[in-house]
């Protein structure tokens, strides 16, 4: 079935040559001289931003360290800046990130967390399967007490187009285990985001 056309990536010329294709669709002429090297740019462009589909996140998180000295407390990364295209519209999410874990016996080197966080962002998302998707890769390999993730980020295909709402911004959460269950854990990590406790969306 490889040999599907569907299945074969294309090639770089052909995904230069789509470039072309949409600027004419866009009303442009790809020969002007200002566009020459426009489709080779995209096309690079695409490589960084949809980095992710190449890495593996489970083998990301794969090296844990044991805990040194029985830290069973809340670790948080908070702000983690990150952008994402939307799988709709193909235009950019940008937005922030914060990750949470309750360890259990296992902790994990903390530029891990923000690194999880560019995998699932570097694909063609939704911010809630991208919120789920984090939280579950991170419980799955971890296996920690709880698992919290928050994201809130602007959606450009709502603030540059369509409804037009500047300044809109979406917030997601993902809460498994401790953060679920335990409303204490919960209002502390809520705590230390900085939010009033009790607050809101996160309930
Ligand atoms: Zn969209």
């Amino acid at each position: 079935m490889t040999d599907q056309p569907n299945d074969r990536r294309p090639s770089r010329e052909e995904a230069e040559e789509a470039v072309r294709t949409l600027l004419r669709w866009a009303g442009e002429d790809p020969e002007r001289e200002g566009l020459h090297g426009t489709p080779d740019r995209v096309v690079r462009s695409y490589e960084e931003f949809y980095a992710g589909y190449a890495d593996d996140p489970v083998a990301l998180l794969a090296r844990t360290f044991a805990e040194v000295e029985d830290y069973d407390e809340i670790v948080l990364l908070r702000d983690i800046r990150f952008e994402s295209h939307c799988e709709h519209h193909m235009v950019p999410i940008i937005g922030r990130a914060h990750v949470a874990y309750l360890p259990r016996r296992r902790v994990v080197g903390i530029s891990k967390l923000a690194r999880i966080v560019d995998v699932y962002a570097r694909r063609l998302q939704i911010q809630e399967r991208m919120t789920a998707q984090i939280a579950n890769t991170i419980n799955d390999v971890l296996q920690p007490h709880g698992v919290a993730v928050i994201i809130e980020a602007g959606h450009q295909c709502m603030t540059t187009r369509g409804v037009h709402r500047p300044g809109v911004s979406m917030v997601t959460s993902r809460m498994l285990g401790a953060f679920r269950e335990n409303s204490d854990t919960r209002r502390e990590l809520l705590s230390m985001l900085g939010r009033p406790s009790g607050a809101s969306a996160f309930d």
